[in-house]
């Protein structure tokens, strides 16, 4: 059975709209896009949509690639010490002469909505509250506790070891907590020997490895639970990571691409923006 992730993340987002109609403040995202890298702009346009479709307000800020990495800090040292602005969102990836993690340490971490800044991802790890959990996790968890799928004593295999996705997920799968927590987990990468028999040992698992049909039914444990995180453009087509057709035939629950995890990312960012604003007032 399919995982419905765009039903489960207009959900979060109605809640998230309703808050903010009722509320009198509105919490603003400032958007930065350096450079004319398509994905990236369709990323944008589709989190400035979603934005606006919630109340959230957005700044957006597109610089040409060849912006200096010190003027792109100049210009998020302005937005930290913008009191209208409560998240700053950089899109990824950057151009190569710009130093992503030195301009990730340099947004204001309780503006951090993506939850990438050291101190949030510290926070996270030591499983602390007061933190912005990064957008995907953040949205993968969720979608489990929607289809209360229990992680407890549950063996989590996940492909895939970045900081956006794989390690904060394992982090937040670990954690001495029985919502979404107490998992043994396995991360895999693209050393792993014998993807094949640890992925099979998955009572969940989790594709974000950014290749198309990588998880095939011989890797995939009977009645597993697959969420795919992957986002692959095949001839115009966006396809996750797993094949699908053929593992959807074995395992209990999927998430379909698209409409699996990519729209709880955005939800989640959604989410965090308004905790931002919320704090700050
Ligand atoms: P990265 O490229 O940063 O990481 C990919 C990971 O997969 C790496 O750890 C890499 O290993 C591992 N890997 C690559 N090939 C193999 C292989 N053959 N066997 C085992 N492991 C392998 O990607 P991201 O984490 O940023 O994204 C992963 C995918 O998820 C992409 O398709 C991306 O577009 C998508 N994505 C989707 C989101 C959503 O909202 N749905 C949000 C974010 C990403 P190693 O570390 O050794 O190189």
């Amino acid at each position: 059975m399919d995982i419905d992730g765009k039903g489960v993340a207009k959900e979060w987002r109605d809640k998230i709209r309703d808050e903010i109609i009722n509320c009198d403040y509105r919490p603003c995202l400032a958007f930065i896009l350096v450079g004319n890298d398509l994905p990236s702009k369709t990323y944008v346009r589709m989190k400035e949509r979603a934005c606006a479709e919630v109340g959230v307000l957005s700044k957006p800020l597109y610089f040409s690639e060849d912006i200096s990495e010190l003027n792109l800090l100049k210009n998020i040292n302005i937005l930290n010490n913008d009191d209208t602005i409560h998240g700053i969102l950089v899109q990824m990836p950057l151009p190569n002469h710009i130093n992503s993690q030195k301009i990730i340490n340099n947004i204001d971490p309780n503006k951090d909505v993506d939850g990438f800044h050291p101190t949030n991802v510290g926070k996270m790890v030591i499983g602390e509250d007061d933190c912005f959990i990064s957008c995907t996790p953040f949205g993968i968890i969720k979608l489990l506790e929607a289809y209360q799928i229990n992680t407890k004593g549950k063996h989590v295999v996940i492909i895939g070891r970045s900081n956006i996705v794989g390690k904060p997920l394992a982090n937040l799968l670990i954690q001495k907590n029985d919502k979404y927590g107490n998992a043994t987990v396995t991360v895999a990468h693209s050393y792993t020997e014998d993807l094949t028999k640890i992925c099979k040992t998955g009572d969940i698992l989790i594709a974000a490895i950014g290749k198309p049909n990588a998880i095939t039914i011989d890797m995939v444990k009977s009645g597993a639970v697959v969420i795919d995180v992957g986002i692959n453009y095949v001839q115009n087509k966006i396809v996750g990571d797993v094949d699908y057709d053929n593992v959807s035939k074995i395992c209990s629950l999927i998430t379909p691409v698209p409409g699996g995890v990519g729209p709880m990312t955005i939800a989640a960012l959604l989410h965090n923006t308004l905790q931002s604003c919320k704090k700050k007032i």
